[in-house]
């Protein structure tokens, strides 16, 4: 596939998911917002469009070049053993999904990971334009990391479009503020990762935070501990403890968050 195409279903689903959780989460909230949604909103999105800028364009194409490379010289894993395409595609989506979750955790128990993450938790009400609320300096190494594991994997270009396109939707699903009836979050929750169980990761209880890492599925928290389900939904609060005023996180004061004093 061109590198092109990678480029244009990233694009597209990006908008389209945004415009149809925005449609859903303004229409059917599960609580009123505590801060205005339209000043987080263009901090968030104006956040997303510095990393897209500086970041999704070299190192897309990084990635996709990473993946050719590897087919073409029969290198990493899944290239040394003769496998049916399908369980490629699978392996590599579990393996990239699983990776991302250990990379999650990372972020929150590492002093120096945590520097760049909080920029994400600090978001004062959490909907879909927080999924793509990340410092450029997280994103940055997340993309070297994903590099070499796709090397080392020899990943399935197949799988990782799958995967991406997989990571971005749930993740813009989870951080909604949709209402998401009880039923089908208790069915989707066996496997995946429900609005209501990302929202207590976004909690301000530090305890509550160090929970629930998982981005497409639920099964790495299930199986290593580190899911948590008995918290009262309204009484969440959002952010980081340090960070209570929305006019101490203006873009500006996001982009050096980072570099400013170390928070819990
Ligand atoms: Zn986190």
């Amino acid at each position: 596939m061109p590198k092109v195409d990678a480029s244009l279903i990233r694009l597209f689903l990006s908008i389209g998911g945004l415009l149809f959780f925005l449609f859903f989460e303004v229409t059917a909230s599960y609580r009123p917002n505590t801060v205005s949604k339209l000043k987080r909103w263009s901090i968030n999105l104006s956040l997303t469009l510095f990393n897209t800028i500086f970041l999704n364009l070299i190192f897309a194409a990084s990635i996709v070049n990473t993946i050719a490379y590897v087919t073409n010289h029969h290198l990493g894993v899944l290239n040394m053993i003769n496998l049916p395409p399908y369980v490629r595609v699978f392996i590599t989506v579990i393996f990239m999904d699983f990776m991302l979750y250990v990379w999650h955790l990372l972020n929150h128990e590492i002093p120096f990971l945590w520097r760049f993450h909080r920029v994400h938790h600090c978001d004062l009400n959490m909907d879909v334009s927080t999924a793509t609320r990340f410092h450029t300096g997280e994103l940055a190494i997340a993309a070297i990391i994903k590099i070499s594991l796709i090397f080392f994997l020899g990943a399935d270009f197949l799988g990782v479009i799958i995967f991406e396109s997989a990571l971005l939707l749930c993740a813009q699903f989870h951080h909604s503020s949709l209402k998401v009836p009880h039923w089908l979050e208790s069915i989707f929750w066996i496997l995946f990762v429900p609005p209501s169980m990302h929202r207590i990761h976004h909690s301000v209880v530090i305890k509550e935070r160090n929970a629930n890492y998982g981005t497409i599925f639920s099964i790495w928290d299930r199986i290593l501990g580190t899911l948590l389900t008995q918290v009262n939904q309204d009484k969440i609060r959002m952010g980081v403890g340090a960070y209570p005023k929305q006019d101490k996180l203006n873009f500006h004061h996001l982009l050096v968050m980072p570099f400013t004093r170390p928070v819990k």
